[in-house]
């Protein structure tokens, strides 16, 4: 296909909605297709993570030089962590025209809309509140104030939900996985998104045309 420049797409949703899940398993069926752009942050490596895979490590001084050096395109602070998205690697890629997932929350979203507008907004989000609740619960190893920590900022962040493009129920992770490929691919299609296809089109067309349009 031609219409192929690429695109800055942002995976936001609530802690427990299964957007993690839902991008692994995107990566690992589209190896080709999607880029990831993986954050600082200055939250404690978890058991299993690696520097430089899930996130850049980085203590709160090395983050704060980082926002002074203008190294990151947008950070908010999440839970009494910064979190951010390195600058160059997102703006190389996009050079490249390849799509660029930003998994990061909401108001890191918001930033990325004021600066790429034709970025593709989407939100993970469980059926209900109640599922959200049990399924941050069913982790068993949260105590319940943390569990009713992330229902706060959860609930917070569902009053951003209207700033999105679409959004991801995420019932059924196959399903999940396979609507977010199908949207962005969509996406590609939009008329806003092929302006330099339909000059191209438009202007080969009228040179056949010369002449033969009475
Ligand atoms: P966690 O600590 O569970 O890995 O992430 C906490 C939250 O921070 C998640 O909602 C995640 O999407 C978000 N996040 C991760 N990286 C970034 C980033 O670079 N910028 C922003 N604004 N949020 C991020």
């Amino acid at each position: 296909m031609d219409n192929n420049q690429g695109m800055v797409i942002v995976l936001s949703g609530f802690s427990g909605a299964g957007k993690g899940t839902i991008m692994k398993h995107l990566l690992s069926e589209h190896p080709t297709d999607y880029f990831l752009s993986i954050s600082a942050t200055t939250r404690g490596k978890r058991e299993g993570e690696e520097d430089g895979r899930e996130y850049f490590f980085k203590t709160r001084e090395e983050f704060e030089d980082m926002i002074r050096n203008h190294d990151l395109l947008e950070y908010a602070s999440f839970n009494q962590n910064y979190y951010g998205t390195p600058k160059q690697y997102v703006q190389q890629l996009i050079n490249e025209g390849k799509d660029v997932i930003l998994e990061i929350e909401v108001q890191g979203a918001l930033q990325i809309r004021k600066i790429f507008p034709q970025a593709l907004l989407l939100f993970v989000t469980p059926p209900s509140g109640n599922i959200l609740k049990e399924r941050l619960e069913g982790r068993g190893t949260e105590e319940p104030e943390v569990v009713a920590q992330r229902l706060a900022i959860a609930s917070r962040e569902s009053l951003l939900m209207e700033q999105y493009d679409y959004i991801i129920v995420n019932d059924d992770l196959d399903k999940a996985v396979s609507y977010v490929h199908e949207l962005i691919q969509s996406e590609h299609g939009r008329t806003m998104r092929n302006t330099q296809l339909i000059d191209r089109i438009q202007n080969e067309l009228a040179v056949f045309a010369k002449g033969e349009v009475k």
